[in-house]
Protein backbone atom coordinates (compact mmCIF):
# COMPACT_ATOMS: atom_id res chain seq x y z
CA UNK A 1 0.00 0.00 0.00
CA UNK A 2 2.85 2.64 1.29
CA UNK A 3 4.88 1.50 -2.02
CA UNK A 4 2.22 2.89 -4.19
CA UNK A 5 2.05 6.31 -2.51
CA UNK A 6 5.22 6.34 -2.39
CA UNK A 7 5.42 5.95 -6.20
CA UNK A 8 2.84 8.91 -6.03
CA UNK A 9 5.22 11.29 -4.78
CA UNK A 10 6.97 13.47 -8.00
CA UNK A 11 10.18 12.57 -8.38
CA UNK A 12 11.30 16.65 -9.36
CA UNK A 13 9.62 17.37 -5.86
CA UNK A 14 11.76 20.52 -4.68
CA UNK A 15 12.35 19.04 -1.31
CA UNK A 16 14.96 16.57 -2.95
CA UNK A 17 17.44 19.25 -3.29
CA UNK A 18 17.71 19.77 0.44
CA UNK A 19 20.63 17.97 2.43
CA UNK A 20 19.60 16.27 5.80
CA UNK A 21 20.27 18.67 8.64
CA UNK A 22 22.65 15.93 10.67
CA UNK A 23 24.31 12.55 9.01
CA UNK A 24 23.58 9.25 10.51
CA UNK A 25 25.70 8.19 13.05
CA UNK A 26 27.80 4.99 12.64
CA UNK A 27 27.82 2.12 15.04
CA UNK A 28 31.23 3.58 16.57
CA UNK A 29 29.98 7.31 17.17
CA UNK A 30 26.69 6.25 18.61
CA UNK A 31 28.33 3.69 21.08
CA UNK A 32 31.23 6.33 22.32
CA UNK A 33 28.12 9.34 22.38
CA UNK A 34 25.85 6.50 24.20
CA UNK A 35 28.85 5.99 26.83
CA UNK A 36 28.52 9.71 27.45
CA UNK A 37 25.40 9.72 29.38
CA UNK A 38 25.35 9.39 33.36
CA UNK A 39 21.99 7.65 32.95
CA UNK A 40 20.75 9.84 35.88
CA UNK A 41 18.38 9.21 38.47
CA UNK A 42 15.05 11.27 37.99
CA UNK A 43 16.70 11.98 34.96
CA UNK A 44 15.59 15.42 33.13
CA UNK A 45 15.70 15.04 29.66
CA UNK A 46 12.62 12.29 30.88
CA UNK A 47 10.84 15.13 31.82
CA UNK A 48 11.37 17.39 29.06
CA UNK A 49 9.91 15.33 26.44
CA UNK A 50 6.33 15.22 25.64
CA UNK A 51 5.96 11.76 25.77
CA UNK A 52 8.33 11.12 28.60
CA UNK A 53 10.76 8.74 26.77
CA UNK A 54 12.88 6.56 28.84
CA UNK A 55 15.65 8.27 27.65
CA UNK A 56 18.59 6.86 29.65
CA UNK A 57 17.25 3.44 29.22
CA UNK A 58 17.48 3.53 25.37
CA UNK A 59 20.93 5.26 25.37
CA UNK A 60 22.10 2.32 27.86
CA UNK A 61 20.70 -0.21 25.36
CA UNK A 62 22.68 1.61 22.67
CA UNK A 63 25.82 1.37 24.67
CA UNK A 64 25.41 -2.43 25.70
CA UNK A 65 24.61 -3.40 21.62
CA UNK A 66 20.85 -3.88 22.41
CA UNK A 67 19.08 -2.61 18.83
CA UNK A 68 15.96 -3.62 19.08
CA UNK A 69 16.04 -2.99 22.77
CA UNK A 70 16.73 0.81 22.61
CA UNK A 71 13.85 1.05 20.03
CA UNK A 72 11.25 -0.82 22.11
CA UNK A 73 12.10 1.52 25.10
CA UNK A 74 11.21 4.63 22.54
CA UNK A 75 8.61 3.06 20.93
CA UNK A 76 6.50 1.89 24.01
CA UNK A 77 6.45 5.88 24.96
CA UNK A 78 6.28 7.33 20.95
CA UNK A 79 5.16 5.27 18.44
CA UNK A 80 6.14 8.15 15.64
CA UNK A 81 9.79 7.92 17.87
CA UNK A 82 11.34 7.66 14.29
CA UNK A 83 10.03 10.88 13.29
CA UNK A 84 10.29 12.86 16.39
CA UNK A 85 14.37 11.70 16.42
CA UNK A 86 14.25 14.26 13.23
CA UNK A 87 11.79 16.89 13.72
CA UNK A 88 11.67 17.11 17.81
CA UNK A 89 13.76 20.87 18.66
CA UNK A 90 15.88 19.22 20.86
CA UNK A 91 17.45 22.04 22.18
CA UNK A 92 14.27 23.25 23.87
CA UNK A 93 13.29 19.98 25.09
CA UNK A 94 15.24 16.82 26.05
CA UNK A 95 19.22 17.88 24.84
CA UNK A 96 17.56 21.51 26.77
CA UNK A 97 17.35 19.69 30.21
CA UNK A 98 20.70 17.71 29.69
CA UNK A 99 22.99 18.06 32.62
CA UNK A 100 25.95 18.45 30.56
CA UNK A 101 24.18 21.99 29.75
CA UNK A 102 25.47 22.80 33.25
CA UNK A 103 29.26 21.74 31.86
CA UNK A 104 31.99 22.78 29.74
CA UNK A 105 31.32 19.78 27.78
CA UNK A 106 29.38 19.11 24.45
CA UNK A 107 25.35 17.72 25.72
CA UNK A 108 24.56 14.41 25.17
CA UNK A 109 23.38 14.22 20.79
CA UNK A 110 19.85 12.27 22.11
CA UNK A 111 18.19 13.29 18.80
CA UNK A 112 20.66 11.69 16.94
CA UNK A 113 21.14 8.58 19.38
CA UNK A 114 17.00 7.99 18.93
CA UNK A 115 17.82 8.38 14.97
CA UNK A 116 20.11 5.86 15.29
CA UNK A 117 18.13 3.33 17.52
CA UNK A 118 15.42 3.83 15.20
CA UNK A 119 17.38 3.36 12.00
CA UNK A 120 19.19 0.56 13.59
CA UNK A 121 16.04 -1.49 15.90
CA UNK A 122 12.86 -0.19 14.48
CA UNK A 123 12.55 -3.22 12.25
CA UNK A 124 13.55 -5.60 14.66
CA UNK A 125 11.09 -4.72 16.98
CA UNK A 126 7.90 -6.74 17.32
CA UNK A 127 4.60 -5.74 18.71
CA UNK A 128 2.06 -8.18 19.84
CA UNK A 129 -1.32 -6.00 19.56
CA UNK A 130 -4.21 -7.18 22.31
CA UNK A 131 -7.25 -9.42 21.76
CA UNK A 132 -9.63 -8.01 19.29
CA UNK A 133 -12.02 -6.32 21.32
CA UNK A 134 -14.85 -6.15 18.80
CA UNK A 135 -14.78 -2.34 18.76
CA UNK A 136 -14.09 -0.22 15.76
CA UNK A 137 -12.72 3.37 15.82
CA UNK A 138 -12.70 5.86 13.09
CA UNK A 139 -9.13 8.23 13.34
CA UNK A 140 -10.31 11.63 11.00
CA UNK A 141 -6.72 12.87 9.40
CA UNK A 142 -3.29 10.91 9.18
CA UNK A 143 -0.80 13.75 10.77
CA UNK A 144 0.89 12.53 13.33
CA UNK A 145 -1.67 12.86 16.29
CA UNK A 146 -3.95 10.54 14.11
CA UNK A 147 -1.21 8.05 13.75
CA UNK A 148 -0.55 7.57 17.33
CA UNK A 149 -3.88 7.16 18.16
CA UNK A 150 -4.42 4.40 15.58
CA UNK A 151 -1.43 2.65 16.20
CA UNK A 152 -2.14 2.11 20.15
CA UNK A 153 -5.57 1.81 19.53
CA UNK A 154 -4.90 -0.85 17.11
CA UNK A 155 -2.21 -2.39 19.86
CA UNK A 156 -5.15 -2.20 22.47
CA UNK A 157 -6.70 -4.67 20.21
CA UNK A 158 -9.57 -2.70 18.12
CA UNK A 159 -10.59 -2.14 15.06
CA UNK A 160 -9.20 1.29 13.55
CA UNK A 161 -9.68 3.13 10.14
CA UNK A 162 -7.59 6.51 9.21
CA UNK A 163 -9.83 8.39 6.88
CA UNK A 164 -7.50 10.75 4.72
CA UNK A 165 -9.03 13.63 2.72
CA UNK A 166 -5.64 13.93 0.59
CA UNK A 167 -4.04 11.35 -2.06
CA UNK A 168 -0.95 11.31 0.45
CA UNK A 169 -0.98 10.25 4.15
CA UNK A 170 1.13 11.77 6.34
CA UNK A 171 -0.66 15.15 6.88
CA UNK A 172 1.78 17.76 8.09
CA UNK A 173 4.83 15.53 8.16
CA UNK A 174 4.35 15.20 4.72
CA UNK A 175 3.64 18.49 3.52
CA UNK A 176 4.90 21.08 6.41
CA UNK A 177 7.66 19.57 8.36
CA UNK A 178 11.25 21.58 6.66
CA UNK A 179 12.82 19.31 4.21
CA UNK A 180 16.29 19.11 5.47
CA UNK A 181 14.42 18.03 8.79
CA UNK A 182 12.93 15.09 6.81
CA UNK A 183 11.44 14.08 4.09
CA UNK A 184 7.51 12.93 2.21
CA UNK A 185 8.98 9.23 2.04
CA UNK A 186 10.53 9.24 5.38
CA UNK A 187 7.14 9.63 6.95
CA UNK A 188 5.30 7.81 4.25
CA UNK A 189 7.96 5.02 6.33
CA UNK A 190 6.19 5.65 9.75
CA UNK A 191 3.03 5.26 8.11
CA UNK A 192 3.62 1.89 6.60
CA UNK A 193 4.78 1.14 10.22
CA UNK A 194 1.30 1.90 11.76
CA UNK A 195 -0.39 0.39 9.27
CA UNK A 196 1.40 -2.19 9.91
CA UNK A 197 0.09 -2.34 13.29
CA UNK A 198 -3.67 -3.08 12.13
CA UNK A 199 -4.77 0.11 11.31
CA UNK A 200 -6.90 0.50 7.59
CA UNK A 201 -6.28 3.49 5.58
CA UNK A 202 -8.90 5.48 3.27
CA UNK A 203 -7.20 7.86 1.38
CA UNK A 204 -9.56 10.30 -0.81
CA UNK A 205 -12.31 10.04 1.51
CA UNK A 206 -13.32 13.64 3.13
CA UNK A 207 -15.43 13.22 6.29
CA UNK A 208 -18.27 15.74 5.98
CA UNK A 209 -18.07 15.37 2.14
CA UNK A 210 -17.83 12.05 1.36
CA UNK A 211 -18.69 10.64 4.20
CA UNK A 212 -20.90 11.86 7.33
CA UNK A 213 -20.18 12.25 11.34
CA UNK A 214 -23.09 10.01 11.28
CA UNK A 215 -21.87 7.90 8.74
CA UNK A 216 -18.84 7.06 10.78
CA UNK A 217 -20.68 6.39 13.76
CA UNK A 218 -22.48 3.92 11.96
CA UNK A 219 -19.60 1.60 11.84
CA UNK A 220 -17.33 2.84 14.68
CA UNK A 221 -17.76 3.10 18.18
CA UNK A 222 -15.85 6.62 18.56
CA UNK A 223 -13.98 8.75 16.68
CA UNK A 224 -10.82 10.66 17.11
CA UNK A 225 -10.75 13.86 14.93
CA UNK A 226 -6.91 15.00 13.68
CA UNK A 227 -7.80 17.25 11.20
CA UNK A 228 -5.12 19.93 11.47
CA UNK A 229 -5.71 23.30 11.03
CA UNK A 230 -6.86 25.61 8.62
CA UNK A 231 -5.22 27.78 5.79
CA UNK A 232 -2.76 30.71 5.88
CA UNK A 233 -3.96 33.60 7.55
CA UNK A 234 -4.06 36.44 4.83
CA UNK A 235 -2.54 40.16 5.29
CA UNK A 236 -5.05 42.53 6.01
CA UNK A 237 -4.39 44.82 3.10
CA UNK A 238 -6.25 42.73 0.42
CA UNK A 239 -3.12 41.26 -1.83
CA UNK A 240 -4.36 38.09 -2.10
CA UNK A 241 -4.63 38.00 -5.87
CA UNK A 242 -1.61 39.05 -6.65
CA UNK A 243 0.94 36.26 -8.57
CA UNK A 244 3.95 35.74 -5.92
CA UNK A 245 2.08 36.25 -2.39
CA UNK A 246 1.51 33.49 -0.72
CA UNK A 247 0.82 31.80 2.09
CA UNK A 248 3.91 29.73 3.73
CA UNK A 249 2.07 26.89 4.39
CA UNK A 250 0.47 26.56 1.66
CA UNK A 251 3.95 27.39 -0.41
CA UNK A 252 6.07 24.22 1.99
CA UNK A 253 3.10 22.27 0.93
CA UNK A 254 4.07 22.51 -2.65
CA UNK A 255 7.64 22.66 -1.86
CA UNK A 256 7.61 19.22 -0.40
CA UNK A 257 5.25 17.54 -2.57
CA UNK A 258 4.28 19.63 -5.73
CA UNK A 259 5.60 21.73 -8.31
CA UNK A 260 7.23 25.02 -7.98
CA UNK A 261 9.07 27.74 -9.93
CA UNK A 262 12.05 28.35 -7.39
CA UNK A 263 14.65 28.78 -9.83
CA UNK A 264 13.77 32.28 -10.65
CA UNK A 265 13.16 33.85 -7.73
CA UNK A 266 16.07 35.36 -6.04
CA UNK A 267 14.81 37.66 -3.50
CA UNK A 268 12.12 36.89 -1.22
CA UNK A 269 10.36 38.73 1.88
CA UNK A 270 8.81 36.16 4.33
CA UNK A 271 6.48 37.98 6.89
CA UNK A 272 6.48 36.90 10.01
CA UNK A 273 8.71 36.08 13.42
CA UNK A 274 7.39 32.43 14.28
CA UNK A 275 8.73 29.30 13.47
CA UNK A 276 6.79 28.69 9.92
CA UNK A 277 8.21 31.97 9.25
CA UNK A 278 11.92 31.00 9.99
CA UNK A 279 11.25 27.27 8.25
CA UNK A 280 10.03 29.48 5.28
CA UNK A 281 12.87 32.00 5.11
CA UNK A 282 15.49 29.11 5.84
CA UNK A 283 14.18 27.31 2.91
CA UNK A 284 14.40 30.17 0.78
CA UNK A 285 17.93 30.85 1.69
CA UNK A 286 19.16 27.08 1.33
CA UNK A 287 17.57 26.89 -2.16
CA UNK A 288 19.89 29.64 -3.24
CA UNK A 289 17.89 32.87 -2.89
CA UNK A 290 19.78 35.88 -3.22
CA UNK A 291 18.06 38.26 -0.55
CA UNK A 292 15.85 36.67 2.20
CA UNK A 293 14.65 39.36 4.26
CA UNK A 294 11.94 38.62 7.89
CA UNK A 295 9.73 41.46 8.21
CA UNK A 296 8.13 41.27 11.68
CA UNK A 297 6.30 43.91 13.17
CA UNK A 298 7.93 43.46 16.70
CA UNK A 299 11.88 43.38 17.83
CA UNK A 300 14.51 40.51 17.37
CA UNK A 301 14.06 39.19 20.65
CA UNK A 302 10.03 38.86 21.16
CA UNK A 303 10.08 36.66 17.91
CA UNK A 304 7.91 33.67 18.64
CA UNK A 305 9.88 31.29 16.44
CA UNK A 306 12.91 29.57 18.42
CA UNK A 307 16.45 30.95 19.18
CA UNK A 308 18.48 27.96 18.31
CA UNK A 309 15.97 28.34 14.32
CA UNK A 310 16.84 32.30 14.20
CA UNK A 311 20.88 31.66 14.18
CA UNK A 312 21.05 28.99 12.00
CA UNK A 313 18.43 31.69 9.62
CA UNK A 314 21.26 34.17 10.34
CA UNK A 315 23.67 31.86 9.81
CA UNK A 316 22.10 30.91 6.66
CA UNK A 317 22.16 34.73 5.03
CA UNK A 318 18.37 35.77 6.60
CA UNK A 319 18.18 39.13 6.82
CA UNK A 320 15.85 40.43 10.03
CA UNK A 321 14.09 43.78 8.82
CA UNK A 322 12.20 44.48 12.46
CA UNK A 323 9.42 46.71 14.06
CA UNK A 324 8.58 46.95 10.45
CA UNK A 325 4.98 46.44 9.03
CA UNK A 326 4.23 45.89 5.25
CA UNK A 327 1.34 48.39 4.18
CA UNK A 328 0.87 47.84 0.76
CA UNK A 329 2.07 45.30 -2.04
CA UNK A 330 1.96 46.47 -5.62
CA UNK A 331 3.29 44.55 -8.77
CA UNK A 332 5.77 46.76 -10.53
CA UNK A 333 7.66 45.92 -13.48
CA UNK A 334 7.57 42.74 -13.22
CA UNK A 335 8.13 41.99 -9.44
CA UNK A 336 6.72 42.93 -6.68
CA UNK A 337 7.43 46.47 -4.53
CA UNK A 338 6.25 46.12 -0.86
CA UNK A 339 5.36 49.59 0.94
CA UNK A 340 6.72 49.46 4.47
CA UNK A 341 5.72 51.75 8.12
CA UNK A 342 8.04 51.68 11.08
CA UNK A 343 5.80 49.67 14.16
CA UNK A 344 6.05 50.66 17.88
CA UNK A 345 4.67 47.80 19.58
CA UNK A 346 3.87 45.82 16.57
CA UNK A 347 1.77 48.91 15.26
CA UNK A 348 2.33 50.18 12.26
CA UNK A 349 3.25 54.32 12.86
CA UNK A 350 2.69 57.08 10.00
CA UNK A 351 6.21 56.78 9.75
CA UNK A 352 7.10 55.05 6.12
CA UNK A 353 10.26 52.83 5.49
CA UNK A 354 12.09 52.26 2.45
CA UNK A 355 9.97 49.80 0.00
CA UNK A 356 11.29 47.01 -0.52
CA UNK A 357 11.23 44.71 -3.77
CA UNK A 358 11.24 41.55 -3.86
CA UNK A 359 10.07 38.47 -6.35
CA UNK A 360 7.91 36.43 -3.69
CA UNK A 361 6.29 37.23 -0.67
CA UNK A 362 5.38 34.58 2.13
CA UNK A 363 2.55 35.29 4.47
CA UNK A 364 3.00 33.41 7.69
CA UNK A 365 1.12 35.62 10.17
CA UNK A 366 -0.64 32.72 11.02
CA UNK A 367 -3.43 30.03 10.28
CA UNK A 368 -7.14 29.74 11.12
CA UNK A 369 -8.37 27.31 12.83
CA UNK A 370 -10.04 24.46 10.87
CA UNK A 371 -13.15 26.08 10.01
CA UNK A 372 -15.19 22.54 8.89
CA UNK A 373 -15.03 21.37 12.41
CA UNK A 374 -18.16 23.06 13.79
CA UNK A 375 -20.03 21.83 10.63
CA UNK A 376 -18.65 18.48 10.64
CA UNK A 377 -19.16 17.88 14.13
CA UNK A 378 -22.11 19.66 15.06
CA UNK A 379 -21.44 19.36 19.37
CA UNK A 380 -17.67 19.74 19.54
CA UNK A 381 -17.16 23.34 20.70
CA UNK A 382 -14.61 25.69 19.72
CA UNK A 383 -12.52 28.58 21.00
CA UNK A 384 -12.54 32.01 19.32
CA UNK A 385 -9.25 30.96 17.57
CA UNK A 386 -11.33 28.00 16.20
CA UNK A 387 -9.43 25.36 18.16
CA UNK A 388 -11.70 22.29 19.81
CA UNK A 389 -12.18 22.50 23.26
CA UNK A 390 -11.42 19.07 25.67
CA UNK A 391 -13.10 17.97 28.71
CA UNK A 392 -10.17 16.00 29.64
CA UNK A 393 -7.23 15.38 29.52
CA UNK A 394 -7.74 12.12 27.25
CA UNK A 395 -9.05 14.54 24.39
CA UNK A 396 -12.83 13.82 24.76
CA UNK A 397 -14.87 16.41 24.07
CA UNK A 398 -18.29 18.10 24.20
CA UNK A 399 -19.84 15.77 21.25
CA UNK A 400 -20.07 12.09 23.29
CA UNK A 401 -18.03 9.47 21.81
CA UNK A 402 -15.71 12.23 19.73
CA UNK A 403 -12.06 12.65 20.67
CA UNK A 404 -9.67 15.23 19.75
CA UNK A 405 -5.86 16.04 19.66
CA UNK A 406 -3.05 17.74 17.58
CA UNK A 407 -2.58 20.88 15.90
CA UNK A 408 -6.72 20.90 16.03
CA UNK A 409 -6.60 21.57 19.61
CA UNK A 410 -3.29 23.28 20.41
CA UNK A 411 -3.47 25.31 17.28
CA UNK A 412 0.22 24.01 16.15
CA UNK A 413 2.41 22.77 18.55
CA UNK A 414 5.42 20.27 17.88
CA UNK A 415 4.45 16.64 16.22
CA UNK A 416 5.59 15.37 19.75
CA UNK A 417 3.02 17.18 21.16
CA UNK A 418 0.81 15.69 18.50
CA UNK A 419 1.96 12.17 19.48
CA UNK A 420 1.55 12.92 22.97
CA UNK A 421 -1.87 14.47 22.40
CA UNK A 422 -3.29 11.12 19.87
CA UNK A 423 -1.80 8.16 22.18
CA UNK A 424 -3.45 9.85 25.23
CA UNK A 425 -6.71 10.40 23.25
CA UNK A 426 -6.46 6.25 22.46
CA UNK A 427 -6.48 6.08 26.24
CA UNK A 428 -9.53 7.71 26.40
CA UNK A 429 -11.61 5.68 23.73
CA UNK A 430 -10.56 2.95 25.02
CA UNK A 431 -12.07 3.08 28.45
CA UNK A 432 -14.65 4.81 26.91
CA UNK A 433 -15.47 2.05 24.42
CA UNK A 434 -14.89 -0.54 27.61
CA UNK A 435 -16.49 1.06 29.91
CA UNK A 436 -20.00 1.09 28.08
CA UNK A 437 -21.90 -0.51 25.59
CA UNK A 438 -20.85 1.59 22.65
CA UNK A 439 -19.62 0.09 18.97
FE1 LIG B 1 21.88 11.16 30.04
FE2 LIG B 1 21.76 13.90 29.88
FE3 LIG B 1 19.52 12.47 30.28
FE4 LIG B 1 21.39 12.62 32.24
S1 LIG B 1 20.13 14.32 31.41
S2 LIG B 1 20.25 10.77 31.58
S3 LIG B 1 23.27 12.67 31.00
S4 LIG B 1 20.84 12.37 28.45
Amino acid sequence: MVDRLRDALRDDRIECRFAEKHNLFESGEAFSEASRCHGCHNAPCIEACPTAINIPSFIEKIASGNKRGAARVILDANLLGASCARVCPVEVLCEGACVYKHTEKPIVSIGRLQRYAMHVGGGLVDFEPASPTGYSVACVGSGPASLACAGRLALLGHEVVLYEKSDVPGGLGVSGIAPYKTGAADTLDEVEFILSLGVELKTGVEVGADVSVEDLFARHGAVFCGVGIGADRPLPIGCGEIQGVRGAVEWIADLKLGALDIDSVRRVAVIGGGNTALDAARECAQLGAELVSLVYRRGENDMSGYAHEWDLAKAEGVQLLQHAVVTSIEEVDGCLEMGLARAVSGQATDESLPALQVDLVLVAIGQEGAASIPTIFKSVRCDDRGRILLVDDEGGTHHDGVFAGGDAVNGGREVVNAVDEGQRAAAGIHKYLMGGNHG
